[in-house]
């Protein structure tokens, strides 16, 4: 009895120190980008089990923005991290926001915006903005964790925003200030990029996208618009040299190949005279209420009163109510997603983040760039 003991504490012994290294050989060998998408799928759970829905001006799009922030860059950064208060009225009611930032420093003078925004929106259908958009800002928290380690080409700026699912009011305030004065404001050139992060994961499919060559309507007379494809571009080109599954949307009546409208922060961006590209999964191949525009984002048949697949459309669109939307819906929670497409938002995760650090690694010179 007591040698059968022994050698069966002995086996349990063994087997757990093996699975130990094998566990630490793993954590080793984790490329950089890597270790950054397991860090932030583990922050998207405290997000939504700490936060959860993250109204534009509540208090809980305010602790998102400072203590997480402050848990994942001021104390593992050294840097600093910033902080714009954002003052909006939306139907009488006014309300505080803010933006909050880091920005790393580069060796050249130019200097490449990352932002996301941190609100959500649809919490009373039961949304916890986990794709649209705590996954993004989950990813901004890891990455400035990882960027801090590395010797960069160019300035990197990571910052969240606030209030822009009821008007841009966080991206707007802060090309204000950028253009006022970006040295003064980040401690690096005005920007020569911006990448903004909406919706990373969810739809069907990966998309890059650039601005539409028509002036933006929300750009003042006399702002500089921006139309340049080339951060689309370069990205696309980053994509395709390291197989990663990122398309342009194809052309439809409104919009031309790759190009999208201003419904998120990087149309302040592209406003200001910044080169802007923008990430989104989405599914433009839909026919949705509103024609091939991106909005309906999945052919799931479950989210979906009625799906007529064979033409990527509602069966009777008179009556659809639901149109495979994810994005401020009851479909936009952990939950339910894990549930829907097991597996889908951690693939398309990894494939931002390796999308993000292959960009930031590649040989590229991030210039001014006119129209
Ligand atoms: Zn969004």
């Amino acid at each position: 009895m007591t040698l059968t003991f022994f050698l069966i504490h002995l086996l349990l012994v063994t087997q757990l120190l093996f699975s130990s290294i094998s566990l630490a050989r793993t954590a080793s060998t984790l490329s950089p980008s890597a270790q950054v998408s397991t860090q932030s799928w583990q922050i998207l759970q405290e997000i939504v089990s700490e936060n959860g829905a993250r109204p534009a001006g509540s208090s809980s799009e305010r602790q998102l923005l400072h203590d997480f922030t402050n848990r994942y860059w001021s104390q593992s950064t050294g840097l600093a991290v910033n902080s714009q208060p954002v003052t909006f009225t939306v139907k009488g009611i006014k309300k505080h926001s803010a933006n909050v930032w880091i920005t790393f420093p580069g060796k050249s003078e130019g200097h490449l915006v990352i932002g996301a925004h941190a609100d959500s929106t649809g919490e009373d259908e039961g949304s916890q903005g986990v794709t649209d958009n705590g996954i993004a800002v989950a990813l901004l928290l890891a990455m400035g964790q990882q960027l801090s380690t590395m010797e960069l080409n160019e300035s990197v700026t990571l910052v969240l925003f606030g209030a822009e699912e009821v008007g841009l009011f966080g991206s707007q305030a802060f090309t204000a200030a950028l253009q006022a004065d970006s040295r003064f404001l980040t401690g690096a050139p005005f920007p020569t990029a911006m990448i903004n992060l909406d919706t990373i994961a969810g739809g069907d499919h990966l998309y890059i996208h650039s601005p539409t060559k028509k002036t933006y309507k929300r750009c003042d007379k006399d702002d500089r618009y921006n139309s340049s494809a080339s951060v689309r571009d370069s990205l696309m080109n980053v994509a395709s040299a390291n197989s990663l599954p990122f398309q342009l949307h194809p052309a439809y009546s409104d919009y031309q190949e790759g190009e999208t409208g201003e419904w998120s922060d990087h149309a302040p961006f592209a406003c200001a005279g910044i080169p802007v590209g923008y990430i989104e999964a989405t599914n433009f191949s839909i026919n949705g209420r509103d024609g091939y525009d991106g909005y309906s984002q999945t052919l799931h048949p479950l989210l979906w009163d009625c799906l007529d697949h064979s033409e990527k459309t509602a069966c009777y669109p008179d009556r659809e109510r639901r149109w495979g939307y994810i994005w401020h819906t009851e479909a936009d929670r952990l939950d339910k997603l894990n549930q829907l497409y097991p597996g889908r938002l951690r693939t398309q995760l990894n494939a931002v983040t390796e999308l993000l650090f292959n960009f930031l690694t590649s040989d590229k010179s991030l210039q001014p760039d006119g129209n």
